[in-house]
């Protein structure tokens, strides 16, 4: 009976330390979240493959995530091994993205602007944002609806491979404007620099599976699968 107790006792004792050891791990991982270049994790897909259906298919985002995510972040980490990048926030290798090799800027743009795409989607997302986001929003672009219009406009008019942004300069002021191939506003190869809030992938591998050359169908379905709290958080951590 002793030593049954006693099995019970260590398996328990064994659970609890197990337990607490993810817990601390979860503080830590939130402690430092801001990750230098050379410790970036491929970060899981924050939904399903097909959670963002019938707006953008399951294969469509199983490929542009497994395959061209993927790779970019592999190329990536290529890139800056063994470099003063690994050691340096990735923000501040965009701020001189210029002064280091092509690779950097290409796939160190298609790594980290992915991310921000699907974090910036979810299932039953769209609608508006609320609060401060949408103040600000109203009070750059006249309304939400002339916002959504000149967002779709600059991605409808992305001429080839690119990207349509929302962002914040150091002003706190909005501006809505797209990028060739992976370039970003927080690069100093672009025109306009700022803190990137909502970010749309035009290249045709997002679209073309479900769209086919119907680019403007797809960017008119993005606005039902926004997921706002997010682009809400990037402003106010701005
Ligand atoms: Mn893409």
């Amino acid at each position: 009976m002793n030593k049954i107790l006693a099995i019970l006792l260590v398996i328990g004792l064994s659970y609890t330390v197990h337990a607490e050891g993810v817990h601390v791990n979860n503080q830590a991982v939130q402690a430092c979240e801001r990750q230098t270049v050379g410790e970036t994790e491929f970060k899981a897909l924050p939904y399903s493959y097909d959670a963002l259906e019938p707006y953008i298919d399951k294969l469509t985002v199983e490929i542009h995530y497994s395959k061209h995510h993927q790779s970019y972040y592999t190329k990536f980490m290529a890139a800056i091994k063994g470099t003063e990048m690994a050691s340096m926030y990735i923000e501040d290798v965009f701020k001189n993205v210029s002064k280091y090799p092509l690779a950097v800027r290409n796939n160190g743009g298609g790594y980290y602007n992915h991310m921000l795409y699907w974090e910036n989607m979810k299932a039953n997302g769209g609608g508006l944002p609320t609060g401060r986001l949408l103040s600000a929003i109203q009070k750059e672009f006249g309304s939400f609806d002339a916002f959504k219009t000149q967002f779709s406009d600059a991605a409808k008019t992305r001429f080839g491979s690119g990207w349509a942004w929302l962002s914040v300069d150091n002003n706190n002021k909005l501006f809505i404007s797209s990028t060739p191939n992976q370039d970003n506003p927080l690069m100093d190869v672009v025109e306009q620099k700022g803190t990137p809030l909502l970010v749309l992938d035009v290249w045709e591998h997002a679209y073309y599976l479900n769209y086919q050359n119907k680019r403007a169908n797809y960017i008119d379905a993005f606005w039902k699968i926004i997921n706002w709290d997010v682009v809400e958080k990037r402003f106010m951590k701005k």
